[in-house]
């Protein structure tokens, strides 16, 4: 997609601090972290998110999370790390091509998880019913 800055950077038009490559992943630190060693995980392709990447694809980014995500935290000196992806606008994507955050976490560091909401009595069977259904 040539308006796609993951493409560019891909394709070597715009830099990037590169830390993995093989014939179809890529992966690069993130330009603003939330914490020093943030890594994006991205397929070579070009896809929108884990709703039209393959299977496949995702399997061997999930590999390749796991493979490279001990040589992040050992260069970062911590042991934690929290997976992302924004699936979406809503969710928070702002680049449109498929990626896994790596984000390096310490003790302390000071953000926290998402917020939690309660359910209204019957709400939540009734919500795992319609998911069900819709699988
Ligand atoms: P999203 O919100 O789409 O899941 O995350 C996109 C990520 O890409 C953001 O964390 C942002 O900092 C990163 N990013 C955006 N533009 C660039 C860039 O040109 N180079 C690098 N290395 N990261 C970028
Ligand atoms: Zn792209």
């Amino acid at each position: 997609m040539n308006d796609c800055i993951f493409c560019k950077i891909i394709n070597g038009e715009l830099p990037c601090v590169k830390v993995y490559e093989d014939i179809e992943i890529m992966a690069f630190l993130d330009i603003h972290p939330v914490n020093f060693g943030h890594t994006l995980i991205v397929p070579k392709a070009h896809y929108i998110n884990i709703s039209d990447t393959p299977t496949d694809l995702l399997g061997k980014l999930m590999v390749v999370t796991q493979k490279i995500a001990p040589a992040i935290l050992k260069a970062t000196g911590t042991s934690s790390f929290n997976l992302g992806v924004n699936n979406g606008a809503p969710a928070g994507q702002v680049i449109f091509h498929t990626h896994f955050h790596v984000m390096p976490r310490y003790e302390g560091d000071g953000y926290k998880m998402w917020g939690s909401r309660a359910y209204a009595p019957g709400e939540m069977e009734k919500l795992g019913e319609a998911v069900k259904a819709a699988i």
